[in-house]
């Protein structure tokens, strides 16, 4: 039996403070086998892996009640992690290494590293080095799914661009598609755009023609726009209720241009900060099923309080999680763990953690073309999860 890494993490969830779940995120490299309840259906399993894949899973009746095995959590948005900021140039393999596995630690086994905008041929040129980084070491090339490009093709009006320069956003053109596909061979991309800027619609027909999904955000789009990036292409929309200003006009905005979108399914930050938990709720009864969860964390996820980079800028984060400029009231990327994300969602949602587990695995997996499985023939690399009930208030 060889299993790497192995660390547990306790999470707990306040305010109610009654489940306290213990984490371990296991990769069974060699063969072996593990006992507890599969998280979707609650049968008590035997999960069997031989040579680094699930072999057998089968009925157990000896299975520890307490114990749960689910897929590990797959988050399509990871700007840095436990004070590593994937926006600096000369990473070394040892700084993403360490991103990595307290990214796994947390439950996460595989993202897709998120760079933000920039002028366009430093982008580029980051993006090559981290894939060349990335390939130094299969622990990194199997957690680096792949990449999520958020900018610069971004709205440039105040409130819309969020913690993106609007001196770098720019319209894109068919070269910036076909050099960010050149760049990452055949590896999953997701790019973040406005639709509303001009070529955009080109763009995501072209990106989508090359293997690229396309997400909409940081955008005030109209509904016709919205509706054509969909039929150009797209996807998703990246963290619904953020990427915009604080305040908007009641009649038309682009949430509510969005929930009156049909087919077009939404990425959410669920830490309480970004989304409030009433329009939380609302996203899920409006788009069931087409919700799924990202952390968009920075550096300082998984990291004590005190002050992180995210590429040019400086972010403060105080002991409530809350990422923000020093002085400035808008907030700019979360200190979210993904295991936090899961426990504050079935919170919001006065449901199970098992309910919301696919939203943050299976779900965000598919979207890019990945599988992501409690099933034979996928990676042997799952969580294991101890829950109890306790009636501590502190905690998250
Ligand atoms: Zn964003």
């Amino acid at each position: 039996m060889s299993r790497e890494p192995s660390i547990s993490v306790t999470a707990q969830v306040k305010p109610s403070g009654q489940l306290r779940i213990s984490l371990q995120a296991l990769r069974e490299t060699g063969r072996g086998e593990i006992l507890g309840r599969h998280f979707a259906t609650g049968e008590p399993i035997r999960l069997v892996c031989e040579a680094g894949r699930i072999s057998r899973i089968e009925p157990f009746a000896g299975a520890a009640p307490g114990t749960w095995l689910a897929p590990p959590l797959f988050d399509l948005q990871v700007n840095g992690y436990g004070g590593i900021d994937f926006q600096q140039d000369n990473l070394s393999v040892d700084q993403l290494l360490s991103a990595v596995r307290q990214l796994r630690a947390d439950g996460c086994a595989r993202f897709l590293l998120t760079l933000i905008t920039d002028d366009w041929a430093r982008l580029m040129h980051r993006l090559a080095s981290l894939r060349r980084l990335r390939a130094q070491s299969p622990e990194l090339l199997y957690a680096v799914a792949g990449w999520h490009i958020e900018g610069p093709f971004l709205s440039p009006k105040p409130g819309f661009h969020g913690t993106h320069d609007p001196a770098l956003v720019c319209d894109p053109a068919p070269r910036h598609i076909r050099e960010l596909r050149a760049v990452t061979g055949a590896d999953p991309v997701l790019l973040t755009l406005a639709p509303e800027r001009a070529g955009a619609i080109e763009a995501i027909s072209l990106a989508t023609s090359l293997g690229i999904k396309v997400s909409l955000g940081h955008t005030d789009a109209s509904a016709e726009t919205l509706e054509r990036a969909i039929q150009a292409g797209a996807v998703c929309f990246t963290h619904l209720g953020n990427g915009c200003p604080s305040e908007l006009n009641r009649h038309d905005n682009i949430l509510w241009r969005v929930l009156d979108t049909p087919r077009l399914p939404v990425s959410l930050i669920p830490d309480r900060i970004h989304v409030s938990p009433p329009f939380f709720r609302l996203v899920h009864r409006l788009l069931q099923p087409r919700v799924c969860y990202i952390t968009d964390a920075m550096a300082a996820a998984g990291a004590p309080p005190g002050r992180y980079t995210l590429g040019r800028l400086e972010l403060e984060v105080g002991p409530d999680q809350v990422v923000r400029r020093p002085g400035s009231p808008f907030l700019s990327g979360s200190a979210l763990r993904p295991i936090d994300g899961i426990l504050r969602a079935a919170w919001m949602l006065g449901c199970a953690w098992q309910d919301v587990w696919p939203r943050f695995s299976e779900f965000p997996a598919s979207m890019i073309g990945l599988e992501c499985h409690l099933a034979v023939g996928q990676p042997s690399d799952f969580c294991v999860l101890r829950s109890q009930t306790c009636f501590e208030t502190q905690g998250v």
